[in-house]
């Protein structure tokens, strides 16, 4: 056995290309700990928890089928290769292609010898190659064409229903009927899901109650309960935000997919099979089918594209740090903040919504840093990496990359929020005002920012009416001196 497949922490599962053609008794199986990377944040515990159980469970599972598995912790993860390479005969150390730009090259300098990365349904190569010739390469075009080359949801050539986009049956308001929402399965803690979380450095979060599976197993019935469960209402309510409900009927399948727990192919096969028994409605499986091989792909590519340039765009020149509101570190008054840091601190979680506009609209009129937001971001989400955090945060949320991802910022004051939650109805500010003691801070914040970013935007056709209407308010001076009122509150925590 002089070969070693090294498994890294985010590709667990037995059908990565790395692994899926090895038997038992013809390599040895690698997994590296990282203590620097475990300290490298302040993670949310239940994402660090997720990792290390997740990876130990899987090291587990390839022990039981026979393999030979050697798991290190060590400083970093090229000293835990190295003290591996010591340690055992290896003539060649085997790796799919990692997720992160800095891995790979990690990789490369040690001369791992890289397989071709099988987690996705479109390879960053081909999605480069697709850019090719190409002005722009936007999302929905880049959807349409994963659409017919993977024959998803299609019927010959044409969009199954005829169309290729429903989301206008997908924005509905949050019902105010009380109604309950799904409800999936948490996993009981296992003894080494116990041992991971007695071994734990400080962290802050709820403790992990099982919400996050940490094997394929429960990866897949997590998927089989959203699919009958949720898929159906997913699509209608996918925008809406309610205070008391963290989830709504979104399918929490992020943190699976991105750990290798699941394939994105199978996740969108099931959604289509869901439609073609009569069990899901064509908004919610298309609006689904859009976010797995549309939206998650996209980012994925765009990342590989972009990098490592991207990591660094500030494009606004947002300096500011993370609000104490949102680390955790000051209580808010601002109910819609609250209740987002709320679901982030019991699940490590909030759905898209609450993370582009209560989070990422809220430190982007604020001005905050955007990479400061991306990691504080990475540390606090179950579903976390550089991959998928960077092309949302930095080009979604922030609009650093001077509209790379995004054509206008997602920037709105308080009306937004007010139409889409529940959240106004118990706040103690009015997301109409815009001056004075009880204006909503985002309502003032969108009109300073726009006011701020004038410059910037002014080239920008799909700003012109925001600008106009920015240019035409009798009191922006007055709006400006609350702004600065309310940026610094909300940087001294008091706000
Ligand atoms: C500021 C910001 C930060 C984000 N950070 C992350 C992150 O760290 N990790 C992450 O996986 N997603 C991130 N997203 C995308 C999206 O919000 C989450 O994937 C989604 O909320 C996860 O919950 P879910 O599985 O219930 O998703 P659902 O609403 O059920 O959607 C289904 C799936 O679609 C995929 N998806 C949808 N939109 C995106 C997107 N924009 N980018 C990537 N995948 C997408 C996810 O895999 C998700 O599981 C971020 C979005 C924003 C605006
Ligand atoms: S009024 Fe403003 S701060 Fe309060 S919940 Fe609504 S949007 Fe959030």
């Amino acid at each position: 056995m002089t070969t070693t497949v090294w498994v890294l922490g985010d590709q667990l599962n037995r059908s990565i290309s790395s692994l899926a053609d090895r038997q038992p008794g013809d390599c040895r199986v690698l997994f590296v700990e990282s203590t620097s990377k475990i300290e490298s944040k302040r993670w949310h515990v239940q994402r660090l928890h997720l990792v290390l159980s997740a990876m130990e469970h899987f090291a587990a599972e390839l022990r039981a089928e026979g393999f030979d598995v050697d798991y290190r912790r060590a400083t970093t993860l090229s000293q835990g290769l190295m003290a591996h390479v010591d340690a055992f005969d290896v003539e060649t150390v085997v790796a799919m292609e990692p997720m992160s730009y800095d891995g790979r090259a990690m990789l490369e300098r040690h001369g791992v010898q890289l397989t071709r990365n099988n987690q996705f349904t479109c390879h960053y190569d081909d999605f480069a190659s697709w850019t090719e010739g190409r002005k722009s390469f936007k999302m929905e075009d880049f959807y349409r064409w994963q659409r017919t080359r993977l024959d998803v949801f299609m019927d010959g050539k044409t969009p199954v229903g005829g169309k290729w986009n429903y989301d206008h049956d997908n924005r509905e308001r949050p019902p105010k009927d009380g109604r309950s929402w799904p409800e999936f399965t948490a996993f009981e803690l296992d003894d080494i899901d116990r041992a991971v979380l007695d071994r734990m450095p400080g962290t802050w979060g709820r403790e992990p109650q099982g919400w996050w599976p940490v094997t394929r197993s429960q990866a897949l019935q997590r998927l089989d309960e959203f699919v009958e469960r949720a898929l159906d209402p997913f699509g209608p309510h996918e925008d809406a935000m309610l205070g008391e409900e963290w989830k709504l009927a979104h399918s929490t399948l992020s943190a699976s997919l991105n750990l290798g727990l699941l394939h994105p192919q199978e996740v969108v096969d099931r959604a289509e099979a869901a439609f073609h028994d009569g069990a899901a409605a064509i908004n919610s499986v298309e609006g689904f089918i859009r976010q797995v091989i549309g939206w998650r792909e996209y980012v994925w590519c765009v990342y590989w594209l972009w990098m490592p340039e991207y990591r660094t765009k500030n494009g606004l020149g947002a300096d500011k740090p993370v609000p104490p509101a949102f680390t955790g570190e000051a209580s808010t008054e601002l109910a819609c903040v609250a209740g987002t840091v709320s679901h982030v601190h019991d699940y490590g979680y909030a759905h898209h919504i609450e993370r582009l506009m209560v989070l990422g609209n809220l430190a982007l009129t604020a001005g905050v840093d955007p990479l400061a937001m991306t990691n504080w971001m990475w540390a606090s989400f179950v579903d976390g990496a550089e991959w998928v955090m960077l092309p949302n945060v930095v080009g979604m949320a922030m609009h650093a990359d001077g509209g790379m991802m995004a054509t206008k910022p997602y920037a709105s004051g308080g009306a937004y929020i007010n139409k889409m939650s529940n959240y106004c109805k118990g706040c103690r500010f009015d997301p109409k005002k815009r001056t004075g003691d009880d204006a909503c801070p985002y309502t003032t914040l969108y009109w300073d920012f726009l006011a701020r970013n004038e410059d910037a935007f002014r080239s920008n056709h799909r700003m012109g009416q925001q600008l106009a209407g920015m240019r035409r308010l009798a009191n922006l001076e007055e709006v400006r001196e609350r702004a600065a009122d309310v940026r610094s509150k909300l940087f001294a925590g008091e706000l």
